[in-house]
């Protein structure tokens, strides 16, 4: 066990009653990279450095001024100051998602940053092949998705997910409610015979797999649940965490214990230094549903548990919706960052017309590029396969692909320094320089594909005009 003094066994009465680790909160990576910082715990004993003596955080090292490793990487990729990084972690608008058991590429996420792309992938019930699960890890990462979420649900999602963390470079999230929920139908019949215990043990160990953001439906409460019921929905409810947890409120008449007990859940993201992800249980599944009440109410509540996070040194995400059409794009984006304080925040999606399936992919990068121009920090990718079957690991790719472009195309907008690369692309075009054009593009090996596929008798222009190629024609009189 990496970290000594961090029991996970322990039921959470047990723990909240002894309180014995509440302090505890350790940053090992940075602890790794701070030599000093621990020669200046040498005093005291190593089980007391563990255990209750207080070590910083990602968040309290930088509030109190500490540039750490992961800030470095972060600014160094992204272009931007060291101390940009460090307000930004210290205030809560940008994340790093870091885990003590498992080194990752190191992404940041928020305000002033590139948009990130995640990847979600995960078995089924139906569909079980930890061969192929771990092919869509490795080409979703080929695609340059920059996390990965693993949600399996069917097969031993235990061991997948340890294989799928096992074989990635990439920070890795997950649902611990899908496997309490599981867990539960197998052993005792029904998900809503779900026993509140089992799922914070499973939080804990899920955390202890490596795992650096988890999505935690918190902002069901009987107040959202109370609004779901009165306006009724065109769509339904699509999330599975939603849909589990709010069964389960409703069959037991009992509040969401990640709502009731939400300083325990709190507790284990510290002890584990896992990144909070405020799930989005009551997202819009139909256009017509979008940025209804239960949707807005669900984000208050998500608001007021995430500054409670930040504050107890948790560092926290949003989630957004879902369906959204596109003139409510800008709408949600101000609402959440507004609601929020500015917390990074995760659009999942959004898919801007309901009936394009087949195409999905491409209907939400619609929404991702413009609600990623508008603010939004991190998009779900969406694939081809959405609404209608798993995906393959080529649907994965190409999901990815398409986020890419949106989250680019935002940042166009969002950070005007990225137009850079389609200035590059503007050049090797007009001097035809195809081998410029290939190193800019977002997918060179398709692009290089599409074009030895179909060569054109004259090299240096394409099959497209030919001998009648425009750019070579002025070429000839011009020199831009
Ligand atoms: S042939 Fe036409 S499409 Fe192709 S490079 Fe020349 S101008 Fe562009």
């Amino acid at each position: 066990m990496p970290f000594p003094g961090v029991s996970d066994g322990q039921k959470r009465e047990e723990r909240v009653n002894s309180n014995k680790f509440s302090l505890v909160q350790i940053n090992f990576t940075c602890l790794l990279n701070k030599p000093d910082l621990v020669q200046n715990y040498k005093t005291e004993s190593l089980s007391c450095l563990y255990s209750n003596v207080y070590v910083m955080s990602i968040i309290t090292d930088a509030q109190n001024g500490i540039v750490t490793e992961e800030m470095k990487i972060v600014a160094w990729e992204e272009g931007v100051t060291e101390d940009f990084v460090r307000r930004g972690v210290a205030q809560g608008h940008i994340v790093i998602p870091v885990s003590p058991y498992r080194k990752v590429k190191i992404c940041g996420i928020g305000e002033g940053l590139r948009t990130k792309v995640n990847a979600s992938i995960g078995t089924s019930t139906d569909i079980v092949n930890i061969p192929e699960e771990l092919e869509k890890a490795r080409q979703a990462e080929l695609a340059g998705a920059d996390t990965l979420m693993e949600l399996s649900t069917g097969g031993d999602f235990i061991e997948i997910r340890k294989q799928v963390i096992a074989n990635t470079t990439l920070s890795v999230g997950c649902v611990p409610l899908y496997q309490a929920f599981i867990e539960a139908a197998q052993k005792d019949g029904a998900v809503v015979n779900m026993n509140e215990d089992d799922l914070f043990r499973i939080t804990a160990e899920q955390a202890k797999l490596g795992t650096n953001f988890m999505a935690i439906h918190t902002g069901i409460n009987w107040e959202t649940v109370k609004r779901l019921r009165n306006q009724g929905r065109h769509g339904g409810l699509v999330s599975r965490g939603g849909a589990f947890m709010t069964a389960w409120m409703l069959h037991n008449e009992k509040e969401n214990p990640l709502y009731a007990e939400f300083d325990y859940l709190l507790e284990i993201m510290k002890e584990h230094e896992v990144t909070l992800s405020m799930g989005n249980g009551m997202r819009a599944g139909a256009i017509h549903d979008a940025t209804d009440r239960a949707a807005v109410q669900e984000l208050l509540i998500n608001a007021e548990l995430a500054d409670k996070a930040h504050k107890d040194g948790v560092q926290v995400i949003v989630e957004g919706p879902g369906h959204v059409p596109i003139d409510e794009i800008a709408t949600n984006v101000q609402l959440m960052k507004r609601v929020t304080n500015n917390k990074p925040f995760y659009m999942l999606g959004p898919i801007v017309t309901d009936i394009a399936p087949g195409y999905d992919d491409r209907v939400a990068a619609i929404g991702a590029a413009i609600s990623s121009s508008l603010g939004a920090d991190f998009i779900c990718y969406v694939t081809p396969a959405e609404h209608l079957a798993l995906p393959t690991p080529q649907e994965v790719f190409e999901g990815v692909i398409s986020s890419r472009i949106a989250a680019h195309i935002g940042d166009m907008v969002k950070l005007k320094k990225t137009r850079e690369a389609d200035l590059e692309m503007g050049h090797a075009r007009r001097d035809l320089d195809w081998e410029r054009q290939f190193a800019v593009a977002i997918n060179a090996p398709r692009a290089r594909a599409i074009r030895k596929e179909r060569m054109p008798a004259d090299a240096d222009a394409c099959t497209m005009c030919g001998d009648y190629c425009a750019i070579k024609i002025v070429n000839r009189h011009f020199k831009f």
